[in-house]
Protein backbone atom coordinates (compact mmCIF):
# COMPACT_ATOMS: atom_id res chain seq x y z
CA UNK A 1 0.00 0.00 0.00
CA UNK A 2 0.61 3.78 -0.65
CA UNK A 3 2.76 5.70 1.75
CA UNK A 4 4.12 9.57 2.59
CA UNK A 5 7.51 9.96 4.58
CA UNK A 6 8.01 13.16 6.39
CA UNK A 7 12.03 14.78 5.33
CA UNK A 8 13.27 17.72 6.03
CA UNK A 9 16.90 18.70 7.65
CA UNK A 10 17.16 18.58 11.11
CA UNK A 11 15.67 20.64 13.63
CA UNK A 12 12.71 22.04 11.75
CA UNK A 13 10.23 20.25 13.36
CA UNK A 14 9.75 16.85 11.40
CA UNK A 15 9.37 14.92 14.76
CA UNK A 16 7.24 17.59 17.10
CA UNK A 17 5.17 17.19 13.64
CA UNK A 18 4.92 13.60 13.57
CA UNK A 19 4.20 13.05 17.57
CA UNK A 20 1.55 15.21 16.82
CA UNK A 21 -0.11 13.04 14.60
CA UNK A 22 0.93 10.46 16.37
CA UNK A 23 -1.48 11.08 18.96
CA UNK A 24 -4.09 10.84 16.09
CA UNK A 25 -3.24 7.86 14.97
CA UNK A 26 -5.17 5.10 14.79
CA UNK A 27 -4.00 2.20 17.51
CA UNK A 28 -2.42 -0.74 15.82
CA UNK A 29 -4.49 -3.21 17.05
CA UNK A 30 -6.71 -2.49 14.50
CA UNK A 31 -4.02 -3.40 11.70
CA UNK A 32 -3.76 -6.77 13.20
CA UNK A 33 -1.76 -8.02 9.88
CA UNK A 34 0.87 -5.56 10.14
CA UNK A 35 3.67 -4.50 12.12
CA UNK A 36 3.58 -0.86 12.97
CA UNK A 37 6.90 0.96 13.18
CA UNK A 38 8.09 3.32 15.45
CA UNK A 39 8.20 5.80 13.02
CA UNK A 40 5.43 4.96 11.21
CA UNK A 41 1.62 6.04 11.95
CA UNK A 42 -1.57 5.53 10.29
CA UNK A 43 -4.10 8.71 10.91
CA UNK A 44 -7.57 8.82 9.88
CA UNK A 45 -8.29 11.05 6.99
CA UNK A 46 -10.84 13.36 8.21
CA UNK A 47 -13.83 13.63 5.73
CA UNK A 48 -17.32 15.31 6.50
CA UNK A 49 -18.67 13.00 3.90
CA UNK A 50 -17.93 9.58 5.56
CA UNK A 51 -19.29 11.02 9.02
CA UNK A 52 -22.94 12.14 6.93
CA UNK A 53 -22.56 8.92 5.91
CA UNK A 54 -22.34 7.19 9.43
CA UNK A 55 -25.35 9.46 10.52
CA UNK A 56 -27.51 8.25 8.30
CA UNK A 57 -26.84 4.37 8.27
CA UNK A 58 -25.93 4.38 11.80
CA UNK A 59 -23.99 1.34 10.98
CA UNK A 60 -22.70 -1.18 13.70
CA UNK A 61 -19.10 -0.74 12.33
CA UNK A 62 -17.26 2.32 10.84
CA UNK A 63 -14.14 2.17 8.93
CA UNK A 64 -12.69 5.56 7.49
CA UNK A 65 -9.33 6.17 5.25
CA UNK A 66 -5.80 6.11 6.87
CA UNK A 67 -2.90 7.77 5.23
CA UNK A 68 0.27 5.88 6.38
CA UNK A 69 3.57 8.12 7.50
CA UNK A 70 6.50 7.65 7.84
CA UNK A 71 9.20 9.86 10.26
CA UNK A 72 12.35 9.60 7.91
CA UNK A 73 15.03 11.49 10.44
CA UNK A 74 18.49 11.76 8.87
CA UNK A 75 18.74 14.18 6.22
CA UNK A 76 22.45 16.35 6.11
CA UNK A 77 24.53 17.56 3.21
CA UNK A 78 26.42 15.10 1.58
CA UNK A 79 24.00 12.14 2.69
CA UNK A 80 24.17 11.07 -0.99
CA UNK A 81 28.01 9.86 0.25
CA UNK A 82 26.76 8.31 3.35
CA UNK A 83 26.87 11.80 6.03
CA UNK A 84 25.07 11.31 8.66
CA UNK A 85 22.31 8.32 8.25
CA UNK A 86 23.31 9.22 4.89
CA UNK A 87 22.89 5.69 2.39
CA UNK A 88 20.50 4.48 5.15
CA UNK A 89 17.91 7.82 5.18
CA UNK A 90 17.88 7.86 1.24
CA UNK A 91 16.86 4.32 1.01
CA UNK A 92 14.06 5.09 2.89
CA UNK A 93 12.81 7.63 1.00
CA UNK A 94 12.86 5.25 -1.40
CA UNK A 95 10.71 2.96 -0.13
CA UNK A 96 7.74 6.02 0.33
CA UNK A 97 5.36 7.09 -2.59
CA UNK A 98 5.28 10.79 -1.51
CA UNK A 99 7.23 13.09 0.60
CA UNK A 100 5.93 15.54 3.62
CA UNK A 101 8.92 18.82 3.20
CA UNK A 102 9.00 20.17 5.90
CA UNK A 103 10.88 23.43 6.35
CA UNK A 104 11.75 25.88 9.29
CA UNK A 105 10.85 29.22 8.68
CA UNK A 106 10.05 29.92 12.75
CA UNK A 107 13.06 32.26 14.07
CA UNK A 108 14.23 30.83 17.71
CA UNK A 109 17.59 32.20 19.03
CA UNK A 110 17.65 28.46 21.28
CA UNK A 111 16.74 25.72 18.78
CA UNK A 112 20.19 25.96 16.27
CA UNK A 113 19.93 25.36 12.89
CA UNK A 114 22.67 23.18 11.06
CA UNK A 115 23.24 26.15 8.83
CA UNK A 116 23.44 28.89 11.77
CA UNK A 117 21.00 31.26 9.99
CA UNK A 118 17.33 30.08 8.86
CA UNK A 119 17.00 30.56 5.47
CA UNK A 120 13.90 28.02 4.01
CA UNK A 121 15.20 28.32 0.50
CA UNK A 122 18.45 27.35 0.84
CA UNK A 123 17.21 24.41 2.54
CA UNK A 124 15.10 23.45 -0.27
CA UNK A 125 18.04 23.64 -2.71
CA UNK A 126 20.36 21.47 0.19
CA UNK A 127 17.34 18.58 0.35
CA UNK A 128 16.62 18.58 -3.01
CA UNK A 129 20.43 18.73 -4.07
CA UNK A 130 21.30 15.18 -2.28
CA UNK A 131 18.17 13.49 -3.48
CA UNK A 132 19.05 14.74 -7.06
CA UNK A 133 22.53 13.53 -6.33
CA UNK A 134 21.61 10.23 -5.14
CA UNK A 135 19.70 9.73 -8.33
CA UNK A 136 22.07 10.28 -10.40
CA UNK A 137 24.21 7.92 -8.68
CA UNK A 138 21.74 5.41 -9.34
CA UNK A 139 21.45 6.18 -13.05
CA UNK A 140 24.87 6.55 -13.52
CA UNK A 141 24.65 2.30 -12.16
CA UNK A 142 21.97 1.63 -14.23
CA UNK A 143 23.74 3.03 -17.30
CA UNK A 144 26.96 0.90 -16.59
CA UNK A 145 24.95 -2.37 -15.84
CA UNK A 146 22.88 -1.92 -19.10
CA UNK A 147 26.30 -0.96 -21.37
CA UNK A 148 27.65 -4.54 -19.52
CA UNK A 149 24.11 -6.39 -20.79
CA UNK A 150 24.43 -4.98 -24.46
CA UNK A 151 27.65 -6.33 -24.93
CA UNK A 152 26.18 -9.64 -24.27
CA UNK A 153 23.00 -9.22 -25.96
CA UNK A 154 21.51 -6.91 -28.74
CA UNK A 155 18.08 -7.02 -26.88
CA UNK A 156 15.85 -3.91 -28.70
CA UNK A 157 14.62 -3.27 -24.90
CA UNK A 158 18.21 -2.32 -23.78
CA UNK A 159 18.81 -0.37 -26.11
CA UNK A 160 15.55 1.74 -25.29
CA UNK A 161 16.38 1.71 -21.61
CA UNK A 162 19.62 2.80 -21.97
CA UNK A 163 18.61 5.79 -24.41
CA UNK A 164 16.16 6.59 -21.19
CA UNK A 165 18.66 5.98 -18.56
CA UNK A 166 21.04 8.67 -20.53
CA UNK A 167 18.24 11.03 -21.04
CA UNK A 168 17.29 10.79 -17.57
CA UNK A 169 20.78 11.59 -16.12
CA UNK A 170 21.36 14.52 -18.58
CA UNK A 171 18.01 15.40 -17.25
CA UNK A 172 19.18 15.72 -13.02
CA UNK A 173 22.91 16.94 -14.39
CA UNK A 174 21.49 19.65 -15.72
CA UNK A 175 19.68 20.19 -11.90
CA UNK A 176 16.33 19.19 -12.93
CA UNK A 177 14.04 16.83 -10.98
CA UNK A 178 11.96 13.78 -12.48
CA UNK A 179 8.94 14.81 -11.51
CA UNK A 180 9.18 18.14 -13.52
CA UNK A 181 10.02 16.25 -17.11
CA UNK A 182 7.44 15.28 -19.60
CA UNK A 183 8.11 11.61 -20.36
CA UNK A 184 6.62 9.21 -22.79
CA UNK A 185 4.04 6.77 -21.26
CA UNK A 186 6.25 3.74 -22.29
CA UNK A 187 9.15 5.49 -20.49
CA UNK A 188 7.33 6.18 -17.48
CA UNK A 189 6.62 2.68 -17.04
CA UNK A 190 10.34 2.43 -17.28
CA UNK A 191 10.96 5.21 -14.95
CA UNK A 192 8.47 3.95 -12.03
CA UNK A 193 10.37 0.29 -11.96
CA UNK A 194 13.76 2.89 -10.59
CA UNK A 195 12.05 4.74 -7.69
CA UNK A 196 13.59 7.68 -7.91
CA UNK A 197 13.74 10.18 -5.15
CA UNK A 198 13.11 13.19 -7.42
CA UNK A 199 10.37 11.60 -8.48
CA UNK A 200 8.19 11.22 -6.45
CA UNK A 201 5.24 13.91 -5.42
CA UNK A 202 5.82 16.33 -2.66
CA UNK A 203 4.06 19.01 0.07
CA UNK A 204 5.96 21.24 0.99
CA UNK A 205 5.08 21.95 4.72
CA UNK A 206 6.24 25.39 5.81
CA UNK A 207 6.63 25.35 10.14
CA UNK A 208 6.39 28.80 11.27
CA UNK A 209 5.80 30.65 14.75
CA UNK A 210 2.10 30.73 15.67
CA UNK A 211 1.83 34.53 15.47
CA UNK A 212 3.24 34.31 11.39
CA UNK A 213 0.83 31.44 11.14
CA UNK A 214 -2.30 33.14 13.13
CA UNK A 215 -1.58 36.24 10.83
CA UNK A 216 -1.19 34.32 7.49
CA UNK A 217 2.14 35.91 6.93
CA UNK A 218 5.99 34.96 7.47
CA UNK A 219 9.16 36.65 5.92
CA UNK A 220 9.88 33.53 3.79
CA UNK A 221 6.85 32.53 2.35
CA UNK A 222 6.79 34.08 -1.33
CA UNK A 223 10.38 33.23 -1.69
CA UNK A 224 9.35 29.44 -1.24
CA UNK A 225 6.06 29.81 -3.74
CA UNK A 226 9.18 30.64 -6.34
CA UNK A 227 10.77 28.27 -5.35
CA UNK A 228 8.45 25.68 -5.98
CA UNK A 229 6.95 27.23 -9.31
CA UNK A 230 10.37 26.88 -10.53
CA UNK A 231 10.54 23.16 -9.59
CA UNK A 232 7.02 21.66 -10.90
CA UNK A 233 5.09 23.55 -8.36
CA UNK A 234 3.22 21.56 -5.31
CA UNK A 235 1.29 22.41 -2.76
CA UNK A 236 2.73 24.33 0.47
CA UNK A 237 1.08 24.28 3.79
CA UNK A 238 2.00 26.79 6.53
CA UNK A 239 1.51 25.29 9.80
CA UNK A 240 2.83 25.93 13.61
CA UNK A 241 4.59 22.84 15.18
CA UNK A 242 4.32 24.50 18.48
CA UNK A 243 0.55 25.32 18.07
CA UNK A 244 0.03 21.49 16.70
CA UNK A 245 2.06 20.06 19.49
CA UNK A 246 -0.10 22.28 22.02
CA UNK A 247 -3.81 21.74 20.96
CA UNK A 248 -2.75 18.00 20.84
CA UNK A 249 -1.90 18.34 24.20
CA UNK A 250 -5.72 20.20 25.34
CA UNK A 251 -8.75 18.21 25.99
CA UNK A 252 -10.70 18.65 22.75
CA UNK A 253 -13.03 21.10 24.03
CA UNK A 254 -10.25 23.55 25.68
CA UNK A 255 -8.68 22.71 22.22
CA UNK A 256 -11.73 23.98 20.19
CA UNK A 257 -11.95 27.04 22.79
CA UNK A 258 -8.00 28.32 22.24
CA UNK A 259 -8.74 28.02 18.67
CA UNK A 260 -11.48 30.43 18.84
CA UNK A 261 -10.37 32.72 21.27
CA UNK A 262 -7.25 32.82 18.73
CA UNK A 263 -8.92 32.46 15.49
CA UNK A 264 -6.55 29.75 14.43
CA UNK A 265 -6.90 26.48 13.49
CA UNK A 266 -5.19 23.34 13.11
CA UNK A 267 -3.53 22.56 9.65
CA UNK A 268 -3.60 18.50 10.13
CA UNK A 269 -6.48 18.11 7.91
CA UNK A 270 -5.46 20.14 5.49
CA UNK A 271 -2.03 18.24 5.72
CA UNK A 272 -3.70 14.61 6.22
CA UNK A 273 -6.07 15.04 3.00
CA UNK A 274 -3.74 16.74 1.16
CA UNK A 275 -1.08 14.26 1.33
CA UNK A 276 -3.61 11.42 0.73
CA UNK A 277 -4.22 13.21 -2.77
CA UNK A 278 -0.74 13.98 -3.84
CA UNK A 279 -0.24 9.95 -3.66
CA UNK A 280 -2.92 9.87 -6.14
CA UNK A 281 -5.30 8.09 -3.34
CA UNK A 282 -8.87 7.93 -3.78
CA UNK A 283 -11.66 5.68 -1.97
CA UNK A 284 -14.80 4.84 -2.58
CA UNK A 285 -17.40 4.25 -0.05
CA UNK A 286 -20.04 1.17 0.75
CA UNK A 287 -22.27 1.99 3.22
CA UNK A 288 -25.13 -0.19 5.04
CA UNK A 289 -26.94 -0.72 8.54
CA UNK A 290 -23.46 -3.22 8.98
CA UNK A 291 -20.72 -0.57 8.07
CA UNK A 292 -19.37 2.31 6.29
CA UNK A 293 -16.09 2.01 5.08
CA UNK A 294 -14.00 4.24 2.88
CA UNK A 295 -11.86 1.48 0.38
CA UNK A 296 -8.33 3.28 -0.18
CA UNK A 297 -7.47 2.83 -4.07
CA UNK A 298 -5.33 4.58 -6.90
CA UNK A 299 -6.84 7.11 -8.72
CA UNK A 300 -7.92 5.56 -12.47
CA UNK A 301 -8.83 2.11 -11.01
CA UNK A 302 -11.41 0.67 -12.92
CA UNK A 303 -14.50 -1.38 -11.36
CA UNK A 304 -13.51 -4.97 -11.09
CA UNK A 305 -9.81 -3.56 -9.74
CA UNK A 306 -11.68 -1.72 -7.10
CA UNK A 307 -14.32 -4.64 -6.39
CA UNK A 308 -10.61 -6.41 -5.68
CA UNK A 309 -9.56 -4.19 -2.96
CA UNK A 310 -12.63 -5.46 -1.07
CA UNK A 311 -12.22 -9.03 -2.00
CA UNK A 312 -10.13 -10.80 -4.86
CA UNK A 313 -13.45 -13.10 -5.31
CA UNK A 314 -15.26 -9.98 -6.13
CA UNK A 315 -12.48 -8.52 -8.75
CA UNK A 316 -12.66 -12.52 -10.45
CA UNK A 317 -16.81 -12.73 -10.12
CA UNK A 318 -16.65 -9.10 -11.25
CA UNK A 319 -20.49 -8.50 -12.81
CA UNK A 320 -21.19 -4.47 -12.41
CA UNK A 321 -20.90 -1.67 -10.01
CA UNK A 322 -24.11 0.13 -8.94
CA UNK A 323 -23.15 3.46 -8.31
CA UNK A 324 -24.45 6.13 -6.30
CA UNK A 325 -22.49 9.56 -6.12
CA UNK A 326 -22.23 10.69 -2.81
CA UNK A 327 -23.94 14.24 -3.34
CA UNK A 328 -27.10 12.62 -5.00
CA UNK A 329 -27.77 10.69 -1.89
CA UNK A 330 -26.74 13.88 0.03
CA UNK A 331 -29.16 15.86 -2.03
CA UNK A 332 -31.72 13.08 -2.31
CA UNK A 333 -31.54 11.82 1.23
CA UNK A 334 -32.08 8.00 0.64
CA UNK A 335 -31.16 5.45 -2.09
CA UNK A 336 -34.40 4.58 -3.39
CA UNK A 337 -34.78 8.06 -3.73
CA UNK A 338 -32.03 8.13 -5.79
CA UNK A 339 -33.10 5.20 -7.54
CA UNK A 340 -36.19 6.73 -8.13
CA UNK A 341 -34.37 9.62 -9.79
CA UNK A 342 -32.88 7.68 -12.24
CA UNK A 343 -29.71 8.54 -10.77
CA UNK A 344 -28.81 4.77 -9.38
CA UNK A 345 -26.18 3.59 -12.15
CA UNK A 346 -25.23 0.69 -13.34
CA UNK A 347 -21.28 0.63 -14.45
CA UNK A 348 -19.34 -2.15 -16.46
CA UNK A 349 -16.03 -3.57 -16.35
CA UNK A 350 -14.48 -0.61 -18.04
CA UNK A 351 -15.96 1.95 -15.36
CA UNK A 352 -13.31 4.49 -13.58
CA UNK A 353 -14.32 4.53 -9.67
CA UNK A 354 -14.23 7.98 -8.85
CA UNK A 355 -13.73 9.60 -4.99
CA UNK A 356 -16.08 9.27 -2.94
CA UNK A 357 -18.54 6.92 -5.38
CA UNK A 358 -20.51 4.53 -3.07
CA UNK A 359 -20.60 1.89 -4.43
CA UNK A 360 -22.32 -1.96 -4.47
CA UNK A 361 -20.93 -4.72 -6.76
CA UNK A 362 -22.37 -7.30 -8.10
CA UNK A 363 -20.63 -10.59 -8.54
CA UNK A 364 -20.52 -14.48 -9.34
CA UNK A 365 -19.31 -16.81 -6.88
P1 LIG B 1 13.41 17.57 13.76
O1 LIG B 1 14.86 17.45 14.05
O2 LIG B 1 13.17 18.15 12.40
O3 LIG B 1 12.63 16.34 14.00
O4 LIG B 1 12.85 18.73 14.73
P2 LIG B 1 12.04 18.60 16.09
O5 LIG B 1 10.62 18.36 15.84
O6 LIG B 1 12.77 17.69 17.03
O7 LIG B 1 12.16 20.10 16.57
C1 LIG B 1 13.40 20.68 16.92
C2 LIG B 1 13.17 21.71 18.00
O8 LIG B 1 12.36 22.76 17.46
C3 LIG B 1 12.40 21.14 19.18
O9 LIG B 1 12.95 21.72 20.34
C4 LIG B 1 10.98 21.63 18.96
O10 LIG B 1 10.31 21.84 20.19
C5 LIG B 1 11.20 22.95 18.25
N1 LIG B 1 10.09 23.31 17.37
C6 LIG B 1 9.38 22.52 16.51
N2 LIG B 1 8.42 23.23 15.88
C7 LIG B 1 8.54 24.49 16.34
C8 LIG B 1 7.85 25.72 16.07
O11 LIG B 1 6.89 25.78 15.29
N3 LIG B 1 8.30 26.85 16.74
C9 LIG B 1 9.34 26.79 17.63
N4 LIG B 1 9.72 27.92 18.24
N5 LIG B 1 9.99 25.68 17.93
C10 LIG B 1 9.61 24.54 17.29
Amino acid sequence: HLKIGIVGLPNVGKSTLFNTLTKLAIPAENFPFCTIEPNEARVNVPDERFEWLCQLFKPKSEVSAFLEIHDIAGLVRGAHQGQGLGNSFLSHIRAVDGIFHVLRAFDDPDIIHVDDIIDPVRDLDTITEELRLKDIEFMERKVEDLEKSMKRSNDKQLKIELELCMKVKSWLEEGKDVRVGEWKTADIEILNTFQLLTAKPVVYLVNMTEKDYQRKKNKFLAKIHAWVQEHGGGSIIPFSGVLERNLADMPPDEAAKYCEENNVQSALTKIIKTGFAAINLIYFFTAGPDEVKCWQIRRLTKAPQAAGAIHTDFEKGFICAEVMKFEDLKELGSESAVKAAGKYKQEGKTYVVQDADIIFFKFNV
